[in-house]
């Protein structure tokens, strides 16, 4: 028997606290914050983060603060597991910004089962919007189950290779952060790398892009885009530090040569750092000015930025705005478009989602081929009632006989 209790993030987005139990056996998959939280607050789930430690082990599906905000107040004692390029970039992420890195016990890797009590459990590397994503395929007595994390297929992994090794299962929970939203095919990276280099290659004006360092895929992509077009990008030092983390494999001023490293103040030891970690790669203000550069860029940049432009004028500029959409009506994004529009430059969407498509739902739905469909991290959990010959299950716990 497998009892499944969705804790946190079954009729929200966001938050996912999910727990599997045997008779002898309890692990949690994700412990997520919520998205809105400044300082994450874990709820009541005694065993977990407070009392004694009852749980066995916390599997964490990907790096997102969102399944794993939660992951330094769980009780020392209960292992957490997580994969290892995804724990050295959220870590990479952490020390640069001079907060505890977390304690992660263990890594756990693609196609390699780790047996925790009566539970057998295989990840399964996927495509999101964050780097080193897995979901877990989880065998308990003869009964099987599938979690999907967050996934998409519009990333530069196959999915059909995921689906071809995904084994069936009873039961499937499953991300449908979509299914509220515009319906419309999502754009996959290789269009973004495409539309960006069309737009890119009619300009000699500089280049800025706006996104979230700690998404990997969408690096890679601004890098192809920027050497297509003969550019040099000059990551900030957040973003070199998240990119070597990476890997050898992803565009990173260590291992790149069309890739220079800045700082925009020295402070906290960053002049240190990129003295030494980056000594041949790093580059200055008026070195920048002098370059055909596709640069990364944040809204605390707003000083150098200013400084940078007397040097070289931004005038028929362009920034990439390549978050999700809902993130400008925050006021520090906002009134830095603005600002960069003040400049001349004009600020052009190219993003698309880490999350999968209705399309692909179901693709994953008819592949995994379930008995029992449990959705999560949808604000509309009644879309799933259209897969005929499943039952979808809304109770917060449920058990798998
Ligand atoms: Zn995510
Ligand atoms: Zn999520």
């Amino acid at each position: 028997m497998m009892t499944i209790t969705i804790h946190r993030g079954q009729n929200q987005i966001g938050g996912s606290i999910i727990e599997i139990a045997s008779e002898t056996t309890k692990i949690i998959l994700d412990a997520g914050s919520e998205l809105d939280e400044e300082v994450p607050v874990a709820p009541q789930i005694d065993g977990l983060f407070t009392g004694q430690a009852s749980y066995d082990a916390v599997f964490i599906s990907h790096y997102h603060g969102d399944h794993l905000g939660l992951c330094d107040q769980v009780l020392p004692g209960i292992p957490l597991y997580i994969g290892e390029k995804a724990a050295r970039v959220t870590n990479a992420a952490r020390r640069y910004l001079h907060k505890p890195e977390y304690p992660f016990a263990a890594f756990y890797e693609a196609g390699r089962t780790i047996t925790v009590g009566d539970f057998q459990i295989t990840p399964y590397l996927c495509d999101h919007s964050a780097f080193d994503a897995y979901m877990f395929h989880i065998v308990c007595g003869g009964k099987t189950l599938v979690y999907s994390g967050d996934f998409r297929s519009n990333g530069r992994k196959s999915f059909s290779h995921l689906l071809h090794r995904l084994p069936c299962a009873d039961a499937l929970i499953i991300e449908g952060t979509t299914l509220s939203r515009a319906t419309v095919p999502p754009k996959t990276e290789v269009d973004l790398e495409q539309a960006a280099a069309e737009i890119i290659s009619q300009t000699n004006a500089p280049v800025f892009i706006l996104q979230a360092a700690t998404n990997i895929d969408r690096i890679v992509t601004v890098f192809k885009a920027a050497r297509r077009c003969g550019r040099v990008l000059v990551q900030d030092l957040y973003m070199a530090e998240v990119a070597t983390a990476a890997g050898e494999t992803i565009p990173n001023p260590v291992t790149f040569s069309g890739v220079r490293v800045f700082i925009t103040n020295g402070q906290n030891g960053r002049y240190e750092l990129l003295d030494s970690k980056y000594r041949n790669t790093k580059i200055g203000r008026s070195g920048i000015a002098k370059q055909q550069f596709v640069m990364c860029v944040r809204p605390t940049m707003q000083n150098y930025l200013e400084k940078l432009s007397e040097e070289l004028p931004f005038e028929g500029g362009i920034l990439f705005y390549s978050m999700w959409d809902g993130y400008k009506q925050k006021e520090d994004v906002g009134s830095f478009l603005r600002f960069m529009q003040s400049k001349g430059v004009r600020v052009i969407d190219l993003h698309t989602s880490g999350h999968a498509d209705a399309k692909t739902i179901q693709t994953l739905i008819d592949d995994v081929d379930p008995k029992y469909i449990i959705p999560v991290h949808t604000e509309n959990a009644v879309w799933f009632q259209q897969c005929e010959g499943r039952t979808i299950v809304s109770d917060q716990t449920f058990s798998l006989l």
